[in-house]
């Protein structure tokens, strides 16, 4: 264990002791928080790279249990109605559990464990994935890199017409983070010299007859895009099209309205958020940490990350004074006090 990681348990333990939490959660009362979640993988299949993006079932269970009994659990469509009608405020923190992208484990594993605490979360999917059925690129490009790094290597040489550096494709860290910098056109290109894949039962998408039965089952579904592009990076058509077609896609699925929508890797710009407005969208969600309080941008919610490497203990397992750290902030409100002290 590294001492960051080490540090960061003695303070979350040190804060819940010494009640730092009760203050941050007083606030947290008066807005809503919105916690974010990717998939529920067994710890044997999380391995180093999905650390930060997967939390195991027992994790997320005994999350459940504390939320249940700690918070008003909301999905996220009812906690941005409470913020644009000022109706928050109540005995317990209104939260909202959102999970990204639309895995198939979000269906089999986390749907099943928020129910059994009597709770309901929000699924943002990527249409062409769930229920499309198509592969997100990220995966196709992880797993080209697991198979042939020297096929990546030359691939990104002949997309960006420079020879590409080995450190490229040193590490899958390193491949992905030089994919998501290249740029809509360029990453695409290089995705798609890649070769064709499909999705395997790791990265199997959930379909719309699962979709369908999260809806019935009282959670919301909404929109995460179509392609799960980098939106900022689309022109105008283009992303408009993303907007648009995903919610009708949902709409049409599910009989119902789809309100939300959550910008892939959190990155939105005014124009973006433009785009969402237009084609409908009631609110909203980044992936910038914080406290979402009444009268603030609907379209621009914040979220906090229930970061494996977050909310565990050393052994990986669930950590109740590092969860309540997450869910009221205190990460985010220690690193202000300290840019204030030091100033
Ligand atoms: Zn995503």
């Amino acid at each position: 264990m590294i001492a960051k990681e080490r540090l960061r348990l003695w303070v979350d333990a040190a804060a819940a002791g010494a009640g730092l939490l009760a203050p941050l959660r007083a606030r947290a009362r008066r807005g809503a928080t919105l916690l974010m979640y990717h998939r529920i993988l067994p710890r044997e299949a999380i391995g180093d790279y999905f650390e930060g993006l997967a939390i195991e079932p027992e994790t997320l269970e005994a999350q459940a249990r504390w939320l249940a009994r700690e918070c008003e659990v909301v999905v996220a469509r009812e906690a941005a109605r409470r913020l644009a009608a000022g109706d928050t405020g109540g005995s317990r923190p209104v939260v909202a559990v959102t999970f990204d992208d639309g895995y198939r484990d979000n269906f089999q594993q986390a749907a099943m464990i928020l129910e059994r605490h009597g709770l309901r979360g929000t699924f943002f999917v990527s249409t062409d994935f769930a229920p499309g059925g198509g592969i997100l690129w990220c995966d196709a490009a992880a797993r080209a890199w697991r198979e042939d790094r020297q096929s990546c290597r030359l691939a990104l040489a002949e997309a960006t017409g420079s020879p590409a550096d080995d450190g490229a494709v040193a590490t899958l860290d390193a491949w992905m983070g030089r994919l998501k910098r290249l740029g809509h056109a360029r990453r695409n290109a290089v995705v798609a010299a890649l070769g064709p894949r499909e999705p395997d039962d790791f990265e199997a998408p959930m379909d719309a007859m699962m979709l369908r039965s999260l809806h019935a089952r009282g959670h919301e579904v909404a929109s995460h895009t179509c392609s799960h592009p980098m939106m900022p990076e689309l022109d105008d058509e283009a992303l408009d099209a993303e907007c648009v077609r995903s919610r009708s896609v949902l709409e049409e699925l599910l009989g119902a309205p789809v309100e939300g929508i959550c910008y892939p890797n959190g990155r939105a710009d005014a124009r973006v958020r433009e785009a969402a407005a237009r084609a409908g969208y009631r609110y909203g969600c980044t992936t910038r940490p914080g406290l979402n309080l009444p009268g603030g941008d609907a379209m621009m919610l914040s979220r906090n990350h229930a970061s494996r490497l977050a909310v565990t203990d050393r052994d990986g397992r669930h950590h109740e004074a590092s969860f309540a750290a997450v869910v009221f902030g205190l990460h985010a409100a220690l690193r202000g006090a300290w840019s204030r002290f030091a100033r």
